[in-house]
């Protein structure tokens, strides 16, 4: 056995763990609810639980935990121990059904949007069986961790992971609904995979320590460009730092023993930035597994001296860093709907799909849009940086004449049916090949799957897959309808008619050039479609009626729940930019004013002795006033910052000081930071208070 296979999934308490642990009536048991996706029936649960934490001691856990993911991001978790007192009082290892299948984190810290305050003040987590538990190690010690919602007691829902969970069983009605109608008896359970390729940039740890921007936000605040940067386009799949890979033999070995695929690594535009993709699974472990690779990279990096960074934008005029999220829906069967192939009724089924996910982002690209704002994708999305905030397909130019063609014909006969399947069938598997693709379009379609790019790096990517489930949901519906009101023809003639119109109507989301360009942003602003720059400006997507129906009908979230959702939202995003501020006036008057000062005496006493010695001092002289001139406009600046930090405390309601701070808080930091920068520029290197861009993008 090689090494990969040995230890490949050995912290995971999989199906092979399972299967030994328990009896083969509540193995298979278990398998069918994982399989279903239903809640684990009692009367295998305290057998299951008994299961894992014999598995979990007997790998030297002590603890368990429920992990669980908050609105505000990342995870969450609260470990007990599996001790107790026995019933003559004696101590013993225990985990009780009970226990494995809810808990109640005392969650009153967790952002809930209003909902628990106005009702409980508890809320609780419960098991999700279809994501396995696994264990965490920190030092000697492990933990075992079980996968779960997190919900309050009336039900409310406090995570993203129950509306994705939702959004699957949502697909999946809509999905058998018209795999049944297209006579396909096979399909038992609608399938999404996803693989989420993660962005990432690694900083020298000595370094960081002397950025608090970057360790109280994650991002710099400051920094004048380096001289060489990214120009030199030299390090995107370069050969890697020796450094950067012992840390990523050691990231995949942690992975592979928690049975997380890893597969490609390599580097990233930026210097010091780099990705990190695995093989692709059921999209519940796929996101379940990018939410613990990022913890284990955080990690793994700290073992080797380095700190990674998983914000949208670590540094002005480098890169960002993004998660590009790869989706494709499918069944039971291992049909990959998004798969061209040789059966004339498969491809039918592929257009379809096609067509379901353009009505789709016709009608709700501002709610795709809204599920990945945050504060620091802002500076990807709304900047002139992959990919824009317009959400368009792309669909390549061979599958664009294919749908042209669909669009113009007139009736449908066999020798139309059969050149259109011709035509799929014959998609060119270029499409998947990295160099004819388009770069700059939000949702790709990349051979067999939408490649989603618009995600941030440091994001879950559930809120974005969920929304990628519904407009798919949205779409069959309406492809149903459609083809249940010309019942009696033939499904493949009716099939496509229906695609005529579909293609006629989703025309203005189909975009096939430079998405950068002003001009598609002068065109899409004509065509209607929105383009939100920041969150603030995003949010208003759930206000739209449609949206709110669109989340009712499928029952991933009531009214009340959206909008606890958007004040969660809005509300993180406050204290985000809350923080940034502080920090920036924080640092501007402690550090680098300060630096200037220096810098000015030293100029000044430099004149000041010139003089004395009799010479003429113009040059330090000037020098003295322009260094002055730059302590005034950094003090300048950062009173600035601070009054609007004042004010937008005076404004009503989250909506308005969200849009206050995103717009003149971002204003005010940026004059802030530019003379900032300019002071860099011309400080002694040795006074200056911390590392530049320069050593943080090349240094390790
Ligand atoms: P790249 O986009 O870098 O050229 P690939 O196309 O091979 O690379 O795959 C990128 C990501 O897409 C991988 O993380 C992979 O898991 C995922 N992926 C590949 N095929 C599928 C699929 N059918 N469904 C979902 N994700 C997929
Ligand atoms: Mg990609």
């Amino acid at each position: 056995m090689s090494e990969l296979t040995a230890i490949f999934g050995e912290l995971t308490f999989n199906r092979a763990a399972m299967q030994e642990k328990l009896s083969h009536d509540t193995y298979s048991k278990l398998i069918s609810t994982i399989y279903s996706g239903n809640p684990i029936e009692n009367s295998i649960a305290e057998e299951v639980a008994h299961a894992m934490k014999e598995w979990a001691i007997g790998k030297g856990a002590t603890h368990f935990t429920h992990w669980f993911q908050p609105q505000r991001g990342g995870t969450a978790e609260k470990h007990d121990a599996f001790i107790s007192y026995s019933e003559n009082g004696e101590i013993i290892e225990r985990f009780s059904a009970k226990q494995l299948i809810q808990s109640e984190p005392d969650a009153s810290s967790f952002p809930s949007g209003g909902i628990r305050s106005t009702f409980e003040a508890r809320g609780y987590t419960a098991w999700d069986p279809t994501s396995p538990a696994f264990l965490i190690e920190t030092g000697r010690s492990k933990t075992l961790v079980i996968p779960s919602v997190f919900l309050s007691w009336t039900g409310d829902v406090l995570d993203l992971k129950t509306p994705f969970l939702r959004s699957l069983i949502a697909l999946n009605d809509a999905g058998i609904k018209l795999q049944r109608m297209l006579g396909n008896r096979l399909s038992k359970k609608i399938v999404v995979n996803c693989g989420p390729e993660q962005e990432y940039f690694v900083v020298s740890k000595a370094l960081y320590e002397s950025r608090p921007d970057l360790k109280i936000c994650g991002r710099t605040l400051f920094g004048a460009p380096p001289a060489k940067g990214q120009q030199m386009e030299d390090h995107y799949f370069g050969a890697i730092h020796p450094k950067i890979i012992r840390f990523m033999a050691d990231l995949d070995h942690e992975l592979y023993r928690r049975g997380i695929p890893a597969k490609t690594r390599h580097n990233e535009v930026s210097p010091n930035q780099f990705e990190i993709a695995p093989l692709y699974e059921e999209a519940n472990l796929a996101i379940d597994h990018n939410l613990q690779t990022m913890d284990i990279m955080r990690q793994v990096g700290l073992k080797h001296d380095l700190i990674v960074i998983m914000h949208e934008k670590p540094f002005a005029g480098v890169n960002g860093s993004g998660k590009h999220v790869n989706w494709s829906i499918g069944d039971n069967t291992g049909t990959n709907y998004l798969e061209p192939s040789a059966s004339p009724l498969k491809n039918i089924n592929f257009l379809l799909t096609l067509g379901a996910i353009l009505l789709g982002v016709d009608k709700f690209g501002g709610l795709l849009r809204a599920s990945v704002a945050d504060a620091g994708n802002d500076h990807r999305l709304g900047a002139n940086e992959a990919p824009p905030a317009i959400m368009s397909i792309y669909l390549g130019e061979y599958l664009t004449r294919l749908i042209d063609e669909i669009e113009s014909m007139n009736k449908v006969t066999e020798q139309v049916i059969a050149n259109i399947n011709m035509g799929v069938r014959n998609l060119p598997k270029i499409a998947r090949d990295s160099s004819d693709r388009n770069r700059t379009s939000p949702i790709a379609f990349t051979g067999n799957k939408f490649e989603f790019r618009a995600v941030g790096s440091s994001q879950n990517p559930s809120e974005a897959t969920t929304i990628l489930n519904l407009i798919c949901t949205y779409g069959y519906n309406i492809i149903e309808q459609r083809l249940n009101a010309s019942k009696g023809k033939d499904i493949r003639e009716s099939a496509l008619m229906v695609l005529k119109q579909v293609f006629k109507e989703t025309r203005k989301v189909r975009f096939e050039g430079n998405g950068y360009s002003s001009e598609w942003h002068r065109e899409a602003e004509k065509l209607g479609l929105p383009n939100n720059r920041n969150t603030p400006a995003a949010m208003n997507a759930f206000n739209d009626h449609s949206v709110v129906e669109l989340m009712e009908k499928t029952h991933v979230l009531t009214e009340r729940e959206v909008h606890a959702k958007v004040e969660i939202k809005l509300e993180t995003y406050l204290k985000t930019k809350e923080i940034e501020y502080k920090t920036a006036v924080n640092m501007a008057r402690t550090l680098i004013l300060p630096a200037i000062n220096k810098q000015l005496t030293q100029t000044a006493k430099a004149a000041a002795a010139m003089k004395e010695a009799g010479l003429t001092s113009k040059t330090l002289l000037e020098e003295s006033k322009i260094i002055e001139k730059i302590y005034i406009d950094v003090k300048a600046g950062a009173d600035a910052m601070e009054k609007v930090l004042e004010k937008s405390s005076t404004k009503k309601g989250l909506h308005a000081k969200t849009a206050f701070l995103g717009d003149d808080g971002e204003a005010a930091l940026a004059r802030l930071r530019q003379a900032v920068d300019t002071a860099e520029e011309i400080t002694a290197h040795e006074f200056w208070p911390m590392a530049k861009y320069q050593d943080l993008l090349t240094s390790l």
